[in-house]
């Protein structure tokens, strides 16, 4: 359990670590935030994940008032601080204090918080026997209005989807863009394999780029596995081999069916196993 939270430079104990209700994170959703693993004590993919934060900042025009080589050291020294050797760290930047209006000029302090807890995984069942998956009614955010490479606050597009997917009985939900094409899940990125080849959607058809994602990607290029980052609609899903997510906390999650429709021979296939095998040494001690 996190005991002590950084909040703008201080560890302070998780009661203390407070945001105003003026914050714009909390009145519209306004701010960008990380999840990321710790094995071992040590923060996984660091890095990629402050790179990501700072791009997602960018996008949304918030200034982080601290350098990146700054967030790494905070984020580690707060892990530190609470003596995590497996879990989670959330990291979230907020607008800061403002008016009851929407203008950023008026905001001022945004806050920078880091919180290290333990991680709440999927059940090993699903690992064993694959994860079903339902396709949401409710589309990917178009690109034009919020672009889903910003990893923003405002989260209610995938949990109106995952609201979905629980309805349905299902861990997770299908997510398809504005063209009915395949995007990805709501807190995971989708591959498929067919006939040998690895596939996902490409960035441009509105997704999170997961670092999960590139991670096995690169691990697929290097045991020689043919990789297409390609347009997808769910066709391709239900004659596929292979299907599995990727995410920080799911690592790789095997799927075996969607809407009821059996993927494959409806059990998680060996191309995932050997993927989830080669991510876990990524993971494993140095
Ligand atoms: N897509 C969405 C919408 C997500 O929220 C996430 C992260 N939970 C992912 C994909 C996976 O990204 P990552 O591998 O960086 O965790």
């Amino acid at each position: 359990m996190s005991n002590r939270v950084y909040i703008n430079g201080k560890l302070l104990p998780k009661e203390q670590a407070v945001v105003s209700v003026f914050d714009h994170g909390f009145l519209y959703g306004d701010g960008v935030f990380e999840g990321i693993r710790v094995y071992h004590g040590r923060v996984f993919l660091l890095r990629e994940h402050v790179d990501r934060l700072y791009e997602s900042a960018r996008a949304i025009r918030l200034e982080i008032p601290m350098t990146p080589d700054q967030m790494i050291q905070a984020v580690n020294e707060t892990v530190q601080a609470n003596g995590i050797q497996e879990g989670y760290v959330r990291l979230v930047i907020s607008r800061g204090a403002g008016g009851l209006g929407l203008d950023i000029r008026k905001t001022s302090n945004p806050q920078v918080i880091v919180i290290a807890d333990s991680i709440t995984l999927y059940p090993a069942k699903v690992y064993e026997e694959g994860l079903k998956l339902v396709t949401a009614s409710t589309i990917r955010n178009h690109s034009a209005a919020l672009s889903p490479r910003i990893k923003s606050l405002n989260y209610l597009n995938n949990i109106l989807a995952r609201i979905e997917g629980t309805d349905a009985g299902c861990e997770e939900a299908l997510m398809l863009n504005h063209k009915g094409e395949v995007a990805e899940c709501t807190g995971d990125n989708i591959f498929i394999i067919s006939k040998g080849v690895l596939k996902t959607p490409s960035a441009d058809a509105g997704i999170l780029e997961g670092i999960t994602r590139n991670a096995v990607l690169n691990l697929a290029r290097e045991a020689g596995i043919p990789v297409q980052e390609c347009s997808m609609v769910r066709h391709d899903i239900f004659i596929a081999d292979e299907c599995f997510l990727t995410g920080t906390a799911a690592e790789i999650v095997p799927v075996v069916s969607l809407d009821g429709r059996p993927i494959g021979n409806g059990k998680p296939g060996p191309l995932t196993h050997k993927l989830l095998k080669l991510f876990q040494q990524l993971t494993e001690k140095p």
